[in-house]
């Protein structure tokens, strides 16, 4: 109890000057993907967080850094990305119990279809997501409607990918998403950005680094991911708004990883 403590000072401390966004994308450590965490790994540093306070939910603490002023409590926002099973099944009763908000940003086309997200993930159902926002706890944006990459669609498939995801969404959910997350981090083409802007208060790409209170862009909203290999230790130091290198690692390889695809 006195490390959980201690270490929730320090981060507390550390995430003074900037908001801090964590992306997760599953729990249970079902595949052998990089960012798939084993449940006992996500427990413990959901149950880390809880011990600090600092955890808000993305509506709160994109208020605090539009007024440009940092708050008078350190904050920090929890996100998921594309909606696979285990959100459901293991994330969110983790949430639940420690009292943890969080936004999960959806790929409408794998849920409304039934087919997972990705092989070897369980899919996600409608009724399940609903069971998951009806605590309060958690929220739900846009993810594009087939997760496609916005760096290089046409302006009308991006108008169409973000209006059938919202349209799902509202149908689906009954709610409207406020917020939106650009599929592989990718900031989309000048035309897509303005799309986005006109549907969603915000938008986040990657760059695992804090959002600045003096000159944040809630639409160029930066994020950390969290991987298996970051342990404790290395989330401790993304949680403290660090770890920028290894984004720009990240964007170097992606470029030629994606280079030729669509989604
Ligand atoms: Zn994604």
């Amino acid at each position: 109890m006195v490390k959980v403590t201690a270490a929730a000072a320090d981060l507390v401390r550390r995430t003074g000057d900037g908001l801090v966004v964590l992306i997760y994308h599953r729990v249970g450590a079902t595949s052998s993907s990089a960012v798939d965490l084993p449940l006992g790994l996500f427990v413990e540093q959901m149950e880390e967080l809880a011990a600090t306070g600092s955890v808000v939910s993305l509506d709160d603490a994109l208020t605090t850094l539009e007024s440009g002023r940092g708050p008078d409590r350190p904050q920090l926002v929890i996100t998921f990305d594309d909606g696979t099973g285990d959100f459901a099944e293991l994330a969110v009763p983790v949430l639940e119990r420690l009292g943890l908000p969080a936004t999960l940003y959806l790929a409408t086309e794998p849920i409304e279809s039934g087919r997972p997200f990705c092989p070897g993930a369980s899919s996600l159902s409608w009724g399940a997501l609903a069971d998951a926002t009806s605590s309060g706890l958690v929220s739900v944006g846009s993810h594009t409607h087939g997760h496609v990459l916005l760096d290089r669609a046409d302006a009308g498939t991006v108008a169409d990918e973000l209006d059938r995801s919202i349209g799902l969404i509202e149908d689906r959910l009954g709610l409207r998403p406020r917020h939106f997350a650009y599929p592989k981090a990718l900031l989309g083409s000048p035309a897509a950005q303005a799309i986005i802007r006109a549907r969603f208060a915000s938008a986040a790409i990657a760059g695992t680094r804090a959002n600045r209170y003096a000159d944040a862009d809630p639409y160029r909203l930066y994020r950390s991911p969290i991987q298996t290999s970051d342990g404790m230790r290395w989330f401790r130091r993304k949680v403290g708004g660090g770890m920028a290198t290894e984004d720009d690692l990240r964007r170097l390889a992606n470029r030629r990883r994606y280079a030729g695809t669509a989604t």
